[in-house]
């Protein structure tokens, strides 16, 4: 579903991602992570497209996201290719940017109807039953600086679904939040991983929750993987030198 080909990225003379490749399978949950500066949330940023790629092509499900074909090759996107391309991608962040302005309804509404053209009444159902689904269906009438950071993200994760994203990041979610409110967001990921087959890619500082639901951990390191894994032989058994020394350093 999503391909890193041989992706370079560089900011000036400093190499962030270095000839990353990288395949996430349909339904599939991969979880990054590594020390700081290693790339992780770089991988995620290329992938909503908010940076430009110095080398390689990404692909997601089948299609490239970075090119477009042209005359038998691909060149390098312009703006009205990438922002279709983005919109089969859904994204969380730490910070949960909702429009403060609008309930949760209506930041979950906004995109349906203005990017994806539904009416009023579809993307209103939709969104309805989301919130239904992250547990604020309660609250749907409220505006963000009446909810709490843990219900702020649960609208967050609501909003970034009724896009209907054939892949969904996640970047830090929890690190922003309350210890006592961490858990209402991790179970609502939880829940989409066990009930939802939706392709999904996980940066995170929370080993134990990546451990538990990620099918696959990549140890990230200087801009490439330095090591991968089902996440029992990755915690339980890591082989590289680097990555046991991350693991030891973060527990
Ligand atoms: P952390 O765990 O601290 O969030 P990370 O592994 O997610 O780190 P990235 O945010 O991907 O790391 O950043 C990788 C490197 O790229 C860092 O050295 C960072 O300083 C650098 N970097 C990121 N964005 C820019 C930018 N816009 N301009 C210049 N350098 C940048």
């Amino acid at each position: 579903m999503v391909r890193f080909m041989n992706v370079t990225k560089r900011y000036g003379a400093l190499t962030v991602l270095d000839d990353l490749s990288l395949d996430v399978a349909e339904g599939e949950m991969v979880t990054i992570i590594g020390p700081s500066g290693s790339g992780k949330t770089t991988v995620l940023r290329m992938l909503m497209t908010l940076e430009t790629i110095n080398g390689g092509v990404i692909y997601v499900d089948g299609k490239p996201l970075t090119h477009m074909p042209k005359n038998g090759v691909l060149v390098p996107a312009d703006a009205k290719y990438l922002r279709r391309a983005r919109s089969s991608i859904g994204m969380c962040f730490q910070h949960f940017n909702l429009f403060p302005h609008m309930t949760a309804l209506q930041n979950c509404m906004e995109g349906p109807v203005q990017v994806l053209g539904l009416s009023k009444r579809e993307a209103r159902e939709r969104s309805e039953e989301l919130l239904e689904m992250v547990g604020m269906i309660d609250k749907k009438d409220q505006h963000p600086s009446r909810l709490s950071g843990g219900q702020q993200q649960r609208v967050a994760i609501a909003r970034a679904l009724a896009m209907r994203p054939k892949v969904m990041l996640f970047d830090e979610v929890t690190s922003a939040l309350d210890p006592e409110v961490i858990g209402e967001v991790t179970n609502v990921i939880r829940r989409l991983v066990s009930e939802h087959n939706l392709t999904m890619l996980m940066v995170t500082h929370q080993m134990g929750f990546a451990r538990d639901i990620s099918d696959r951990i990549c140890f990230f390191y200087g801009g490439k993987i330095e090591e991968q894994g089902p996440p029992d032989d990755l915690f339980g058994n890591p082989r590289r030198d680097r990555t046991k020394q991350f693991l030891s350093a973060v527990k």
